[in-house]
């Protein structure tokens, strides 16, 4: 009798170690101005790792505004003249101008020139005189963009480029294409309010939180969890980046009109589909257009779904999101 049971005993323990999920493998770094977490569920190896925040350095280093050696630096400094560029911002700025296209100007990668004048997000944020908006909104146009051939590219001379609202989208795309490429089958891609999932957990949707706007903690404070599966959701609002003068808050996210923070209802503007580069550009378009303009967009489009929050805590979410957005915070009222 013994000698049957011991064999099958260590045959079953055997099985049940080599049934067990893998650890996952969780990094987290600050790029592209924001704190980014990769975590890998499967495939799972430092090298893959390494790999992944070497790809979205080398995005960081060609679209950085401030890095001198960036491509969109050096276009910002070229006075006019052609320069030509990584196929990656090739890339992304063909993608920004088809988004400045799609969304009348609401999404604008041109309005670097006024977004210098801000200075929002460091300690230098203060309000610029309408003389100096009037000036950089003269410079403010997607159109201005030339995409010449052999990836040359030209702006006029005082165009300033900015593609904050667009690059880290990019960036998890290419992230999630690298690892899919290496076997991986289970990951999640986290960079700030941008996340992107590959694949699933153990057959079941990733629950991803969504920011609660209102939140004084910045990150891991959810109003709601949604359930994805190879999808992105990315989230813009008012509360990323701001200042307070005289009880007002400036925000980050500027109106392509009048050079100033967008005002409207809205306190975020969630977009969920399965390119990133799309989510990134759209939501932050969406929450420019306001509650209104925004639905009609979204409902415009094929594939893309959208989570809208306004600023007294109304919820309301597209259809195609009725089976996978729970909400969780009761202060919320869902429409
Ligand atoms: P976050 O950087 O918080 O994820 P977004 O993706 O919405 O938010 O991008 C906002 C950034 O994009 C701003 O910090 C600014 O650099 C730039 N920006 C501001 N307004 C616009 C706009 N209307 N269109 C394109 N880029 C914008
Ligand atoms: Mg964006």
């Amino acid at each position: 009798m013994k000698r049957i049971y011991i064999p099958l005993i260590l045959l079953m323990l055997l099985l049940f170690v080599s049934c067990k999920p893998e650890e996952p493998l969780v990094k987290q770094d600050f790029a592209l101005a924001t704190v980014v977490k990769i975590t890998l569920r499967d495939h799972a190896t430092e090298e893959l790792m390494d790999q992944l925040f070497a790809r979205l350095r080398e995005i960081e280093e060609r679209m950085s505004m401030v890095k001198k050696e960036s491509d969109v630096y050096k276009l910002n400094h070229a006075q006019g003249e052609a320069l030509q560029v990584h196929e990656d911002t090739y890339y992304v700025l063909q993608k920004a101008k088809e988004y400045f296209e799609l969304t009348g100007g609401y999404f604008d990668p041109t309005l670097g020139s006024v977004v210098e004048l801000w200075k929002i997000g460091t300690e230098e944020a203060a309000i610029p005189s309408s003389e100096e908006l009037e000036k950089a909104l003269t410079h403010v146009d997607g159109r201005q963009i030339e995409l010449l051939d052999n990836l040359q590219v030209r702006i006029p001379q005082g165009a300033v480029l900015d593609l904050g609202a667009i690059a880290k989208g990019y960036a998890a795309d290419e992230m999630a294409k690298i690892a899919k490429e290496e076997g991986v089958t289970s990951a999640i891609f986290d960079l700030g309010g941008n996340v992107l999932t590959l694949g699933d957990k153990e057959g079941k949707k990733f629950r991803i939180g969504i920011q609660e706007p209102f939140s004084e903690i910045l990150r891991g404070s959810p109003f709601a969890i949604l359930l994805l599966s190879n999808q992105t959701v990315v989230t813009s609002g008012d509360y990323e980046r701001f200042f307070e003068e005289d009880g007002k808050r400036y925000h980050h996210i500027l109106d392509f009109r009048t050079g100033y923070p967008v005002e409207n209802e809205l306190a975020s503007v969630s977009i969920i589909t399965d390119s990133s580069i799309r989510a990134d550009a759209l939501s932050t378009a969406v929450y420019a257009m306001g509650r209104e303009k925004g639905k009609a967009f979204i409902e415009s489009q094929e594939n893309l779904e959208a989570i809208f929050v306004t600023r007294n805590k109304k919820v309301s979410v597209t259809t195609g999101l009725s089976e996978s957005f729970i909400l969780e915070d009761s202060s919320y009222h869902q429409e």
